[in-house]
């Protein structure tokens, strides 16, 4: 049994409790739980001149409080002020309301007024009972999040304990509050917490005041603060170095001179930056971007050759058993003939293969493993792993990534990791986001490569397309039709696939038509791959399965069914699948009516373009940076008061700000942080 968190419990009221529900517990905690919005109760309305529609705050006598039962069960009462009279309704009610409005008492009451049968009258006004004496607040009243159970009273009056006991003093020096013209920490929260009635109520309410402003820069530079940190704590591990070697038969230069193509530009920039970080005793943690196509493979391929090339071990773990299959086919066909051994891993594999794939990579004699998260398992040791390579890496979860880093030789060395992604995350949102990331980005094509032609038509001109199918088949082209995503089932998926497999066969008998879906087997999957590979199939019919890596160069032509049910991301993706030889190719994008507007910029942007880039930029803004980057790998989840969606130059600032405080003031890190993390730092390390 877990004492401590018994015994944190006890000697909590309840209310306590639901506090620590809220994550309320130390004075800190209190100070930053902030109002959402705000009540005016600094003023009172004269009853006469209420107006329906209008918020206010009136104060009178009771005249009269009757229960009455028609057309319902209601509470019934009216107040007088020296301009008039109001009434007071309420629905549900307590006895103890009945008795709070005994004729005869002074009562405030505040709620929306509204034009009644009778005259006006407020419909559950909030009430409390007044004399004379009672002077008004003299600020805006808070109104804070709470939870069931858990009433706006207490809160403010533990709010308002914890602004008196907690050390408010700025944790910024003002040197940096000047240059970003910010607010004092004390004014901020004081403000925010007790805000003057004079203040502009509608910077409060859309967190545009100074004092907000403050706030979020602070949460904003704690999580910076903290990547920061990670980023540091890394260069203090170790890592195997793992130089280039200029020896001409070093199997990066074999590899580079048996390669059927020569580098991009961009390939070879990228390659370099590589090099270098791995020449370095720290573990490298760098994110290749590169869009769909770009050559991505190659670059991780002569990593991977550097690593060997120094006597140790690399890894590349793709997130589809697909995708593995793909990169274990070209490293093999690239690497074997240099006498690289390369082991292949992944969970179908049956358990004699397994076992004997686990030893080659435990004594050293594979120097290369690829495969799919079957690679992390527990019980696959690597004899010197220097370099782990993760590829389409935002479809892993953090743990799995951090799995394949702890599969090092020592306890206090590290592997270096390769991490690639054909999401391009626009410059700003990687800096800000990635901090604790190196980025190097592949920002041009292959030579020779055809923009692929995308045209959308409406289901309504399916037959249209399915006679081009036939037409493209006729003269030797290869084409893929993509299935429509069903978001509630995958069963149901995998029917239309099915459905579609056979409609097709069925229209197009003169075509070699193969399915892939994933719950084929994984031998199954990689004959039907196989077949179409070798042009022995005409139209491959799939589910999404071939969304990632597929590459089929005599590939050019792709009908996507239901488009608009795809994001841009994977529309891009898909299309990535098309356009990878030297013919020109096209994707259809088969649309079903009525369209949502979001659906139509989706369509359009897929038509105007196939930058991938471009893409991304437009994808943030139909989708906001949140979703857009995922919560879980932005540290999304820890921030309450900024958002990235209005403050995205705050964040800049933020980060530039944490450089500095790192390089001029670890004191000043150390305080800010206390404030703001408190044992959450980990969940942003990942
Ligand atoms: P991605 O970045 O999408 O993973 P790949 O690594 O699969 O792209 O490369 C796409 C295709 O381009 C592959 O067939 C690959 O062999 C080929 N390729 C890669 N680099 C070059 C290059 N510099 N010149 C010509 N073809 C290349
Ligand atoms: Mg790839």
């Amino acid at each position: 049994m877990d004492l401590q968190a018994a015994s944190d419990d006890t000697g909590l009221t309840p209310l306590q409790r639901k506090m620590r529900k809220l994550g309320l517990s130390g004075a800190d905690d209190f100070v930053l739980h902030l109002p959402i919005r705000y009540e005016d109760e600094t003023r009172l309305t004269p009853i006469g001149r209420l107006l329906p529609g209008m918020w206010a705050q009136v104060e009178g006598v009771v005249t009269r409080c009757e229960v009455t039962y028609r057309p319902r069960r209601q509470l019934v009462a009216a107040i007088q002020d020296d301009t008039g009279e109001l009434g007071l309704r309420f629905l549900n009610f307590y006895p103890s309301q009945q008795k709070q409005l005994a004729a005869g008492r002074r009562v405030r009451a505040r709620g929306e007024a509204r034009g009644g049968f009778f005259g006006m009258e407020m419909v559950h006004p909030r009430v409390t009972v007044a004399d004379e004496h009672t002077p008004l607040p003299d600020r805006l009243t808070p109104v804070y999040p709470t939870t069931e159970g858990l009433p706006q009273s207490a809160l403010r009056k533990a709010i308002a304990n914890a602004l008196e006991q907690a050390d408010l003093s700025d944790t910024l020096p003002a040197w940096l509050r000047e240059r970003y013209g910010l607010m004092a920490f004390e004014e901020a929260v004081r403000l925010l917490h007790a805000p003057p009635p004079d203040v502009a109520t509608q910077s409060l309410v859309d967190r545009a005041h100074p004092a907000w402003l403050r706030i979020k820069f602070d949460e904003l530079l704690a999580q910076q603060l903290s990547l920061a940190r990670a980023r540091a704590a890394r260069r203090e591990k170790r890592a195997p170095p793992l130089p280039p070697s200029d020896a001409p038969d070093s199997l990066v230069n074999r590899l580079l001179h048996t390669l059927p193509f020569a580098l991009t530009g961009a390939q070879q920039r990228v390659r370099s930056e590589i090099a270098a970080d791995l020449s370095k005793p720290h573990p490298m943690q760098r994110l290749l971007q590169g869009d769909v196509g770009s050559g991505k493979t190659v670059v991780a391929a002569l990593a991977a050759a550097q690593a060997i090339d120094n006597g140790y071990q690399a890894a590349l773990m793709a997130p589809t058993e697909i995708l593995a299959e793909q990169h274990f086919r070209k490293l093999v066909d690239w690497l074997e003939p240099l006498s690289v051994k390369v082991a292949w891993l992944t969970g179908s594999l049956a358990p004699k293969a397994r076992r004997e794939a686990a030893a080659m990579i435990e004594s050293g004699e594979a120097h290369l493993a690829v495969g799919t998260q079957a690679l992390i398992q527990q019980h696959v040791q690597f004899a010197r792993l220097g370099l782990s390579i993760v590829d389409e890496q935002h479809r892993f979860g953090v743990g799995q990534r951090l799995a394949l880093r702890n599969k090092g030789g020592g306890a206090d060395e590290f592997p270096h990791q390769l991490m690639m992604s054909a999401t391009p995350i626009p410059r700003t949102l990687a800096m800000t986001f990635f901090a604790d990331l190196d980025v190097s980005v592949i920002d041009e094509l292959p030579p020779g490569r055809v923009p692929v032609i995308t045209k959308l038509l409406s289901e309504a001109r399916r037959e249209e397309v399915i006679a081009r199918i036939r037409e493209a088949a006729r003269t030797g082209r290869q084409v893929y039709w993509v299935c429509p995503l069903v978001e509630e089932s995958e069963t149901l998926e995998l029917q239309t696939a099915v459905d579609t497999y056979e409609a097709l066969r069925h229209a197009l008998p003169e075509c070699r038509v193969g399915l892939m879906h994933g719950r084929l087997p994984a031998a199954e999957k990689a004959a039907v791959m196989d077949a179409f590979k070798r042009g022995e199939l005409d139209l491959l019919v799939a589910t999404t399965v071939i969304e990632v890596g597929v590459d089929v160069p005599n590939a050019s032509l792709m009908v996507i069914e239901h488009a608009e049910r795809f994001g841009l991301a994977q529309l891009h993706q898909l299309r990535g699948r098309v356009g990878r030889g030297a013919a020109e190719s096209v994707c259809v994008l088969l649309y079903q009516t009525p369209l949502s507007q979001v659906a139509k910029a989706r369509l359009r942007t897929m038509h105007e373009t196939t930058d991938g880039f471009e893409i991304a930029r437009r994808d943030l803004e139909l989708r906001g940076p949140g979703e857009f980057l995922g919560v879980r790998q932005s540290g999304l989840a820890l921030m309450r008061f900024a958002d990235l969606e209005n403050d995205l130059e705050i964040a800049e600032q933020a980060h530039e700000a944490a450089a500095d405080l790192m390089a001029r003031a670890p004191d000043v890190v150390s305080a800010h942080l206390a404030r703001w993390m408190r044992g959450r730092e980990d969940f942003l390390k990942a």
